[in-house]
């Protein structure tokens, strides 16, 4: 297996060796084709939910790309709750993201589910996305920490911080060319929205780890109406991008159309959050 897992003795060293910030040490960058996380500039990634067959994916990163997106978010693979739920399309869903790409020169982002689906996923995207449900599979950590890509790592819906980190520390343990974390809320309580968006850990991980730290504005509320204010919320308290899903028609999305922003609605948002970010010193 890639990533080999260490067979010695209990090491008692620091267990956040690699994700620990020290003292002036500032945010690592984070390329993706051209694209850097934790520098100046807020990242916005954006796209669809799930990939779709036909002509929409290209449509909606059009409309992305022309608002300010710098990457382009869409699922091939999909962790549905539910087996009878559409599961993606899989390799021709990589095909269209790699064909998207091709067209409006946006890097990809893409989850990658399975173990055994690495190689393919790295073979047509430019970063991996392991999502909520994935954040602690410790052999697809290793795996994706040795294809080459950069991961963009979610936390878990029921993960802590500490948690969240150690699956970052794997990943960093086994050689992985960079790691972004993903604030996208968790579960609490709380029932009147999908899940409750912690900005707590947005202004505590700056403390904590040189990482960069974006927020998905979009899984956290579940509901589309919510986003541009959680969005305007994680920018100014100092998110170094958004992951925000968008549709050119969310009520038929295959998924997440709750959820899914219209391109319209997409470009307000993001001009909003240009203005904080430059407020802060940052652009957008
Ligand atoms: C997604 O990004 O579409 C997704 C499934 O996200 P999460 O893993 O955060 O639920
Ligand atoms: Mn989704």
């Amino acid at each position: 297996m890639k990533g080999e897992p260490r067979l010695q003795p209990p090491d008692h060293g620091d267990r956040y060796r690699h994700t620990r910030r020290h003292a002036d040490q500032s945010t690592t960058r984070v390329k993706v084709g051209n694209v850097v996380f934790g520098g100046e500039r807020v990242v916005v990634a954006a796209g669809p939910c799930s990939v779709e067959p036909g002509g929409s994916l290209l449509r909606i990163a059009q409309a992305v790309a022309e608002s300010g997106a710098t990457l382009l978010r869409g699922g091939a693979f999909k962790p549905r709750t539910s087996p009878y739920d559409f599961q993606g399309l899989g390799p021709e869903g990589l095909q269209l993201l790699a064909a998207a790409r091709a067209e409006t020169g946006l890097p990809i982002v893409t989850e990658v589910l399975d173990p055994r689906d690495v190689d393919l996923v790295a073979r047509h995207a430019d970063m991996f996305q392991v999502g909520s449900r994935s954040v602690q599979n410790y052999p697809l950590l290793r795996e994706v920490a040795a294809a080459g890509l950069p991961v963009l790592l979610k936390r878990g819906m029921m993960t802590t911080v500490d948690e969240w980190l150690s699956s970052a520390e794997y990943l960093l343990d086994a050689g992985v060319v960079g790691v972004v974390l993903c604030e996208r809320g968790i579960r609490t309580f709380e029932t009147s929205t999908r899940n409750t968006l912690d900005l707590n850990s947005v202004a505590y991980l700056r403390t904590r780890t040189h990482l960069p730290l974006i927020v998905d504005p979009s899984h956290a509320a579940g509901d589309a109406s919510l986003v541009p204010a959680l969005s305007r919320a994680a920018v100014a308290v100092g998110a170094d991008g958004l992951l925000v899903e968008v549709h050119t028609d969310p009520t038929q999305a295959y998924s997440d159309g709750d959820q899914s922003l219209t391109p319209q609605d997409f470009t307000r948002t993001v001009a909003a959050c240009r203005a904080i970010a430059r407020a802060l010193n940052r652009d957008l």
